[in-house]
Formats: structure tokens, sequence, C-alpha cells
């Protein structure tokens, strides 16, 4: 995997990815807009030529937290479409080819008529979406109704999606873990790699989220620890990290702390 972190952007865009270079990485994820509003805010012309001329670092978006295309609320769900299609206009602007997605939480619909929906809804965002860009399904703990915590709710979102070069899961091993996959050994590891493999196929993961859990495996809680200080472990996530398959994809950490100890966590885990 290439080392990456997800990078604050509290001190602007370029500051990020400046931070990124500084601290060797090859990978990082950032926000390109407020994630927490609705409102997004243009790339400005800076920004815009600092991204073009870098050819070194693989970046990829994480979508807002507010984003939820399978919303009971109309007006949640057109706020959503409308949101993602404004960050897939940025990230061309920026060059960011990946941008990743958690499905959505269901609330009362119900699980399936929910994963048609999100399917329907960004098969129709893409169409009309710049085509360098494409979304990445983010797997999930479960919690509440969150949906994508299943290998087999992530395989139909791309199947009824039907976009294949224009969609992809980001794996997250925290997520996976609180969702009941263990991890926490090789063996474990190999059995759960195994499993994505037959359900949904190793060869859609085009990010992976590398983060330790706080809690317990099936917790479905979604709590990231440190790369060692959960229970998961760093041997299980560095042989996870050094399997051939997944030697050009980003290892990106999300762990608590600064934009330091999360390089830190991703060069224990991840050489570059
Ligand atoms: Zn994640
Ligand atoms: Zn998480």
């Amino acid at each position: 995997m290439l080392p990456g972190i997800h990078a604050s952007v509290n001190g602007g865009l370029v500051n990020a990815l400046s931070a990124l270079h500084e601290l060797g990485l090859l990978s990082g994820q950032i926000f390109t807009s407020n994630q927490k509003q609705w409102k997004g805010r243009p790339v400005t012309q800076e920004e815009e030529k600092k991204f073009g001329e870098d050819g070194t670092l693989t970046i990829i978006s994480h979508a807002s937290y507010l984003i939820n295309l399978s919303s009971t609320k109309g007006r949640v769900s057109w706020l959503s479409a409308n949101a993602l299609q404004e960050e897939l206009i940025r990230m061309q602007k920026l060059g960011i080819h990946w941008l990743v997605m958690h499905p959505g939480a269901h609330l009362d619909a119900g699980e399936n008529q929910a994963i048609e929906k999100i399917a329907a809804s960004v098969r129709k965002i893409l169409t009309g979406a710049p085509e360098d860009t494409g979304i990445l399904f983010e797997n999930t703990a479960g919690q509440g109704t969150t949906l994508g915590y299943s290998f087999e709710q992530l395989d139909k979102l791309l199947k009824l999606t039907d976009m294949p070069d224009r969609t992809g899961i980001c794996f997250d091993t925290c997520h996976a873990f609180a969702a009941g996959y263990d991890l926490s050994s090789e063996d474990a590891v190999l059995r759960t790699a195994q499993e994505f493999d037959e359900v949904v196929g190793l060869e859609k993961i085009q990010a992976f989220h590398i983060n330790d859990s706080k809690k317990e495996l099936g917790s479905r809680l979604d709590r990231h620890a440190r790369i060692g200080e959960g229970f998961i472990g760093l041997e299980p996530l560095q042989y996870l990290a050094s399997m051939e398959v997944f030697k050009n994809i980003p290892g990106i950490t999300e762990t608590p702390g600064s934009d330091i100890d999360r390089a830190k966590d991703a060069f224990a885990v991840m050489s570059n």
C-alpha cells in the first residue's frame, strides 16, 4: 500500500498538500470543503494550480458526513445529490479521481429499498459528473441503520450502480472489524480477504482506511484507535498492507491525533 493519512485542511488545501509531502507520504485523503456544511466552497485558482502540478501523491477525497442519498426526507436526499455533484466538480479541478462515501442510513425505509435508491442516485450523479471522477463505497461498522456493513451489501451497491469503471470500494479495517469481520491475526486477515474476494472481488478495492479499533470484534461501534492500541493490532495490519494485490492502493490512516501521529501510524504499517 501507499502510506497516507487523512490530512487536516484547517490551514487550507494547499497547506494539506505540503504537509503530505513534508511527512514523506505517498498518498492522502482530504475534505475539499467543510464536511459539516451543505454549502460547498469553490476551488481557488491557486489550489487548482498546486494540485495540478503535483505528480507524486495519490490523493482521494472524503464526502461530507451529512450526505445520505437514501434519506426518506426528500430535502436531505436532494441536498445530498447536489452536494455530491459539486464535490465531483471540485475534485476534477484538483485532479482527484476517487471520492470515498459512506453508503448512507436507511432510517426506517428498509435496507433493500435504500440500497436500490442509493445505487440509482449514484448512477445518475456519475452520469452527469466529469468522466475522470468516481465514487468508492466505504464499508461501515453497522452503527444504527447505516448500510454497507456487509460484503453482500457492498456487492449489491456495485452491481446495481452498474458502472464498474466509475465505482469501487474503500475498505476500512476498523469498520470491518466492528461489523464482525475478524482482522486480528494473519490467519483472520487471510480469511476475511478471501471472503471479500468471493463476494465482491479484491480488485474492487481502490483505497484502504487503516485504523485500529477501540471496540471488540462485532461491536458495531465505529471508534478508531491508534495503530497497535486497539483490538486489531499492528502485525495483522502490516500483513494486510504487504499483500501484493494492494501494492499501489492508498492506505490512509484516520487515527486520533495530529497529522504527524497519523503519519507515524501509516509508517508503522507500511513502508515507503
Ligand atoms: Zn474510514
Ligand atoms: Zn470510522
